[in-house]
């Protein structure tokens, strides 16, 4: 924050902030680039330019790093009702939530509304097999278009959006660890349809106080490979370098409410020994 009000450019929105909310500033983005987007379409993408990751070239949330390329489509082969395995524990079977959320459930699925959903159980390591599909009806774009997300520990996030035909800083699209690192594709199907995350995520560790393991996770976007042992940098963070902050060995999962009407279905865990 003190980066920023040293910074006299930002004087403006500083002060339409504190006038506005935060909410003003979020819809702009003090970046913008024209780019090329995985259909090739020339598109205006926003973004921000606050400060980099540790070890990164790109600026957080940045316009300009590089769209990821469509995947071919005989690859997108959505994982779909795939059955809970044996020892897995699962959160929405289309009926019952074995979780706390105030979500509307109907014909087989659930849809976001009234905050996030919080698992009672708590997840160290992981297998995460979620279906889920942005609302049929087209609003909003970029950020604001099919937003949740999915917040393993509720600390890191594998970002959900509508990004068919809907480019937004590659950093916080579908599939991509938000913040932090893009798909290596783009897997997305029309609005409406559905998708499937599977996602292998493993817990960082911590040992007096110091991270002595990052979490790494891989995540398999609609059956195409688009973060493969991807090691985390931090917890997610909107438009500021991440870092990470010691937690518990298992912490809930959390999907986001982002004020769309995101649906999902076949939510189950898999805990992972190792
Ligand atoms: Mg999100």
């Amino acid at each position: 924050m003190l980066h920023v009000l040293r910074s006299p450019r930002f004087t403006l929105p500083v002060v339409a902030v504190a006038m506005f909310g935060f909410a003003s500033l979020a819809v702009a983005g003090n970046k913008t680039a024209k780019v090329k987007d995985a259909w090739g379409n020339e598109v205006e993408v926003q973004g921000y330019d606050d400060g980099k990751n540790e070890g990164s070239q790109w600026f957080v949330h940045d316009p300009e790093r590089p769209q990821p390329p469509l995947a071919d489509k005989k690859d997108i082969k959505p994982n779909l009702n795939a059955p809970p395995p044996k020892g897995a524990i699962v959160i929405f079977d289309g009926k019952s939530m074995n979780a706390k959320a105030k979500w509307k459930v109907e014909n087989g699925y659930a849809e976001v509304q009234g905050g996030g959903l919080t698992t009672y159980e708590s997840f160290g390591s992981a297998h995460f097999h979620i279906e889920w599909a942005a609302p049929k009806e087209v609003k909003g774009n970029g950020q604001g278009r099919g937003n949740s997300g999915i917040i393993i520990m509720g600390k890191y996030e594998i970002q959900v959006l509508d990004n068919y035909k809907n480019a937004t800083y590659p950093d916080g699209m579908a599939g991509s660890v938000y913040g932090q690192n893009p798909p290596k594709f783009n897997a997305s199907v029309p609005p409406g349809e559905w998708n499937s995350y599977d996602i292998t995520f493993l817990a960082p560790k911590f040992k007096d106080g110091k991270l002595v393991r990052p979490a790494s996770v891989t995540v398999i976007w609609n059956g195409v490979n688009v973060q493969a042992s991807y090691e985390l940098v931090g917890v997610v963070s909107h438009r500021k370098p991440t870092k990470y902050v010691p937690h518990a060995e298992k912490l809930p999962l959390h999907i986001q409410d982002h004020g769309n009407p995101v649906r999902f279905r076949n939510i189950w865990v898999t805990p992972l020994e190792e």
